[in-house]
């Protein structure tokens, strides 16, 4: 695996020659059309520019095709496959030079008042042709790729959110037949984990990594930044989501002022709250283990608190010893108790994402405690496991 590092190495040689000390970092080069059999991982949080590295690839795609076919023995092959670099066996045509954008059916609805065939990026876009598709899976994408045997570069935007089977058809499509896989992608969710299986595979199998950074957008910061920071807006107030909030939430950007729905950006780690953590695994998911094994009691008595008397909730008091009496006070983390339907996202987690309460337990918490059955219920389908309430 190899990581794109600063080449300041170099420094005591450019000094030796008589130059002032200086930082050099490594050249930002044109796209390699000429390695095969890469898949490459473009890793960074939201606005660091993933998606313009994928446009910069295809540029210099266009560029490298001037040259001509004359070059073409440099730019095609290269796999294990013996038969696809003959070019009179008919197949395996495959040139790096030409490139396909796969762009992510969950992110369409990035893409308006822009052409259909539209690679966009901060600042612009590429038109892409025919050369483009909006791809829901790694079977499509199989598909795809077998329908357009002369692309030898793959652009895969946001790959993470495909399912795991990817990473294997990007890995032996590459080494079966020398192509080159680019994947512009989030690696890490809001909780700053691996974002999923997926994600995770993904660098086990990748032979390259370029990661990017941005700048942290908290307003009174110019520090680089790495985290994907969730919260939601209550009243104009940014309250930052807790630890246990609902891992996915599907078409959470239509109405940034709703407090129901998540505002993301991009923030460094003294600026990317996270509260809750430490309740999640120290209370939460213990009450969610009495459960499994049919002590529901404690959970309900805590769920009761937090919707009807929160500052009786072990939730409060936990949050109180933390940041409001502990070394470092912060109201930014308190403000995570503001955010409504507090009791339904902790159902949400130990049911969808821990699998500790049954179907039946969390439709008897749902009438006893009288909780929102249609935030709930979206919530649950959104992280794929939908229960009729
Ligand atoms: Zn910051």
């Amino acid at each position: 695996m190899i990581y794109s590092i600063p080449m300041d190495t170099h420094t005591g040689l450019y000094k030796s020659l008589g130059f002032p000390s200086v930082t050099i970092h490594e050249t930002n080069a044109h796209f390699d059309f000429v390695e095969p059999a890469r898949t490459i991982l473009v890793i960074g949080p939201m606005g660091s520019g993933k998606t313009e590295y994928a446009a910069r690839v295809w540029r210099d795609a266009s560029v490298a095709r001037r040259k001509g076919a004359s070059i073409a023995y440099l730019t095609s092959g290269g796999g294990t496959q013996k038969e696809l670099f003959e070019p009179e066996s008919g197949i395996g045509t495959a040139d790096r030079r030409n490139t396909f954008f796969v762009r992510n059916y969950l992110d369409t609805s990035r893409f308006v008042g822009v052409p259909e065939d539209a690679l966009v990026y901060r600042g612009g876009y590429e038109r892409c042709g025919s050369n483009i598709a909006t791809v829901g899976d790694s079977f499509k994408l199989e598909e795809t790729i077998k329908n357009n045997p002369h692309v030898g570069t793959w652009i895969i935007d946001e790959a993470a959110f495909y399912d795991e089977r990817l990473a294997y058809l990007v890995k032996r499509e590459s080494e079966q037949r020398g192509l080159v896989f680019v994947m512009p992608t989030l690696l890490l969710n809001f909780r700053g984990e691996v974002f999923n299986e997926t994600a995770r595979l993904l660098m086990e199998t990748s032979t390259d990594i370029y990661p990017l950074s941005a700048y942290c957008e908290h307003e009174e910061c110019l520090e680089s930044a790495n985290n994907t920071y969730r919260y939601y807006v209550v009243d104009g107030t940014e309250c930052p989501a807790l630890f246990f909030d609902p891992l996915i939430i599907v078409g959470g950007d239509r109405d940034k002022s709703s407090p129901l729905e998540p505002n993301y950006c991009t923030r460094c780690d003294v600026h990317h709250y996270l509260p809750g953590k430490q309740y999640t695994f120290f209370t939460l998911k213990p009450l969610g283990e009495r459960a499994s094994v049919g002590d529901l009691a404690p959970l309900e008595a805590e769920l009761r608190a937090i919707k009807f008397d929160p500052e009786s909730s072990e939730l409060f008091r936990s949050f109180r010893a933390q940041y409001v009496d502990g070394t470092r006070p912060s109201i930014a983390h308190m403000n995570a108790l503001r955010v409504p339907l507090i009791a339904e996202r902790a159902i949400a987690y130990l049911f969808a994402e821990r699998n500790l309460l049954s179907a039946e337990q969390t439709r008897v918490l749902v009438d006893r405690l009288d909780l929102d059955r249609e935030y709930l219920s979206r919530r649950l389908s959104d992280n794929k496991r939908p229960l009729p309430l």
